[in-house]
């Protein structure tokens, strides 16, 4: 069965439909490239064809490349990579010439992309390489070439055409953004031609490839003294443009995400020579990043396991959980943004607070986040009030009947959450799941205060919830499978991405965020300096320095866990010499950004100055400066020993949800694909010697797990051979 079907009208005009077999979104195989070039060959090469439509019987273009087919690709090796890359070039430039002499650029064939919805990645590559695209006006479309936020980049001449239709300036933000448009903004940008009405898109393909004009059919970089839009690389123009994007992307991605790099060596070197030597350059860079591995890491986690976990690759075999009428208790922080991200969703919400005010202030959070929609023309009148209609905001309890799933948001104080509970299934009636926000109770002492503790977990969102995508499902002892299914059911319904965990102290991401942020305490109080800390950490792809995370989620939040932990471990409290740095940090009132002094210095506006300078009076340096190396080391290893415990701990269940869930929770350094893609780049061996290292310098903290130690005897890893071979 072929992914591509060819007819040709009365009029000679040929149609080449996508329809890949058994798939509800059509995505680019090896295979599926051979039948479009002999279906290209065919319609070059027969007299009665005019010209060629191509299209998708779906009512997507398509989402992309089978990203499988890229690690089949892998496994031949950097030669094989660059020869089959090298044949996608040859089948697209065959598009794009379409039988013109090379000499005079005379008879070729029209042939032009009809994109009924989204086409991503290949499904806009291809299209790039034809003469005119058109696609449907169709607002829920996506155009675009996302391949950067999975550790690639456009490689199938996506990246050389791009930046040759646009200048490397415009291109940028699709290239190195992977910013999506729909069709009118995509038409906009130049990125494609002509947006038509839906039922109009085939009748107007067929008009144009029957008027088409033989200039028409030349494409700009193939016509003689072609200019790169903006100016190429050693003209005044272009000189500013491509030494403003080196700085940009270097201090975006801080040097460690290899497709930032190469995509960027791949336009400046590509706009130095002529067009078919610049998708040599584009191919040889795109095998470079492919051979990384890196890119497999990426692949990994952010699009084929996300993806897993956001289909149930871990729910329980129960009937259809979908949430219809969702209780929210406590309209703080929290609870308002779950009813927001619910009834965003569709999702009927009643939002419970103890006063009216507190409740309406809740509900006036939506009402917010929808007015920034309408002003940015992302959310119509009618939109807004429809989301909003959805949120009924109260103090009295009896609202909550009928409710399928509660989830309460309410103070951190098991008592207070001990009443709400009770009175929440009271008037929710027998069969509800009941759900709790807590960041650090435990799920199983607080399931004990329910009357049906099978029907109640943990559902941990993370702040602010409408931006973070994760979200942590925590069965407790007694939690039921009906529940997790719930859980599972209303993310899905809201589109995060879950990871269930099962119940201990801190979860999964808040125990591996604690060490790392304490690492970075304890490296203050033994007189490292801050910025040393900080830069390492940003120098091996965290999001935020320790001191930066501490400052945003507060210190005074620290002192109460820490407190409270020391509380729960009496002597075998480890953790003494981070906290002579933040109860103190607490005594000088620098308890962080919401009060506009912590770690760091800010202005009243709450803009970040730089480090507070009286760091070095409190906590001066000593000894000599620590290799950045070693800092990183201890940076990461304090995050990923905590993900390797939980797994051996039986808290994480599946490493891909460990890896998932850090890089969505807490931006775990994106490139390595997570704690266990990090480890598995370094091979378990080298990771034990690295723990010995620490081990010695700093402590018990750092010794390697008998899991790791087990793998580094047997030459194991995490994902299997097929990690190491591409490492
Ligand atoms: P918050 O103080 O902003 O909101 C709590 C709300 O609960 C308040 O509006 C309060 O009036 C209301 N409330 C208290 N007792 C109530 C009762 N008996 N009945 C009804 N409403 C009541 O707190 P928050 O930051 O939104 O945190 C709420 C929960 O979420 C806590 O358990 C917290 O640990 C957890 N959590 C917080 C974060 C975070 O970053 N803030 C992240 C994840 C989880």
């Amino acid at each position: 069965m072929t992914d591509f079907t060819y007819a040709v009208d009365a009029d000679g005009v040929a149609t080449i439909t996508w329809d890949a077999a058994a798939k509800s979104m059509n995505v680019m195989s090896l295979e599926g490239f051979a039948a479009l070039d002999a279906h290209i060959g065919a319609a070059l090469a027969d007299p009665a064809v005019k010209g060629v439509i191509i299209t998708s019987a779906k009512k997507d273009f398509a989402g992309g490349m089978d990203l499988n087919v890229i690690a089949t690709m892998r496994e031949g090796g950097a030669q094989a990579i660059f020869d089959g890359v090298m044949q996608m070039h040859g089948v697209l430039r065959r598009i794009e010439r379409a039988g013109m002499d090379p000499k005079t650029l005379k008879g070729a064939k029209p042939i032009v992309a009809a994109l009924p919805g989204t086409a991503l990645g290949i499904g806009l590559e291809l299209p790039l390489a034809c003469h005119r695209i058109l696609a449907a006006d169709n607002p829920k479309a996506k155009i675009g070439l996302p391949e950067i936020m999975v550790g690639i980049f456009p490689g199938a001449g996506g990246t050389t055409r791009l930046t040759r239709k646009l200048g490397a300036m415009m291109a940028a933000p699709f290239l190195l953004e992977g910013r999506l448009s729909d069709p009118k903004a995509a038409k906009a940008a130049g990125l494609i031609d002509e947006v038509v009405a839906p039922a109009d898109l085939l009748a107007r393909a067929k008009e144009w490839v029957l008027s088409a004009k033989e200039t028409d059919l030349v494409k700009p970089w193939d016509a003689k003294g072609y200019k790169m839009p903006g100016g190429a690389p050693y003209s005044p123009q272009g000189f500013m443009t491509f030494v403003g994007a080196s700085a940009m992307v270097n201090g975006k991605t801080q040097g460690v995400f290899p497709a930032a790099k190469a995509l960027l060596s791949a336009v400046y070197e590509g706009a130095l020579v002529p067009f078919d030597t610049a998708l040599r350059i584009e191919a040889r860079h795109f095998t470079s990043v492919l051979m990384n591995p890196s890119a497999t890491a990426m692949i990994r986690s952010l699009f084929i396991n996300k993806e897993a976990l956001e289909k149930g690759a871990n729910r329980p075999k129960v009937a259809d959980q979908t949430v219809r009428k969702l209780g929210v208790i406590g309209a703080g922080m929290m609870g308002a943004g779950i009813a927001y991200v619910s009834a965003n969703a569709g999702i009927e919400v009643v939002l419970i607070d103890s006063t009216p005010e507190a409740a309406d202030r809740g509900r006036a959070h939506s009402e917010s986040l929808l007015d920034k929609g309408v002003k940015r023309g992302k959310v119509t009148a009618e939109r807004k009030a429809e989301v909003l209609g959805r949120i009924t905001a109260a103090t009295d309890y009896a609202a909550l009947a009928g409710c399928d799933l509660i989830v309460e948001a309410v103070f951190e104080d098991p008592k207070v959450k001990a009443e709400v509970t009770a009175k929440a299934e009271a008037a929710a009636g027998p069969d509800c799941i009941f759900a709790t926000n807590t960041s650090t109770l435990p799920i199983t002492a607080l399931a004990a205060t329910s009357e049906h503790p099978d029907q109640f977990i943990g559902i941990h969102f993370f702040s602010p919830v409408d931006k973070m995508n994760l979200v942590e499902i925590i069965r407790g002892k007694a939690t039921g499978e009906r529940a997790v299914a719930k859980a599972l059911d209303f993310v899905r319904q809201i589109r995060k991405t879950p990871i269930v965990v099962n119940d201990a102290r801190f979860f999964y991401a808040n125990r591996c965020i604690i060490p790392y942020i304490n690492e970075g305490i304890r490296m203050v109080a033994e007189g490292v300096e801050p910025a040393l800390v900080e830069n390492a950490a940003k120098l091996v792809g965290m999001p935020l320095g320790p001191l930066q995370l501490v400052d945003e989620t507060s210190i005074d939040l620290g002192v109460r866990i820490a407190k409270a932990t020391r509380a729960a471990m009496g002597n075998a409290y480890p953790d003494g010499a981070v906290d002579a740095v933040i109860f103190r940090m607490a005594d000088l009132g620098r308890l962080g950004r919401k009060v506009n002094a912590g770690f760091y210095a800010y202005d009243e506006t709450g803009s970040r100055l730089g480090l507070w300078e009286g760091l070095a009076r409190e906590w001066p340096k000593r000894g000599a400066r620590p290799d950045l190396a070693q800092v990183q080391n201890r940076l990461l290893m304090a995050q990923v020993l905590e993900a390797v415990r939980a797994l051996e701990e039986g808290v994480l269940t599946d490493i891909r949800e460990g890896d998932v869930g850090a890089i969505l929770g807490w931006g775990f350094a994106p490139w390595s694909g997570g704690p266990f893609g990090w480890l598995d780049i370094l091979g378990a061996a080298r990771a034990v010697e690295i723990c010995e290292g620490l081990e010695a310098a700093f402590g018990p903290r750092f010794a390697a797990p008998r899991l790791l130690r087990d793998m580094a005897a047997d030459g194991r890893s995490f994902y299997g051979p097929a990690t190491r071979r591409a490492a």
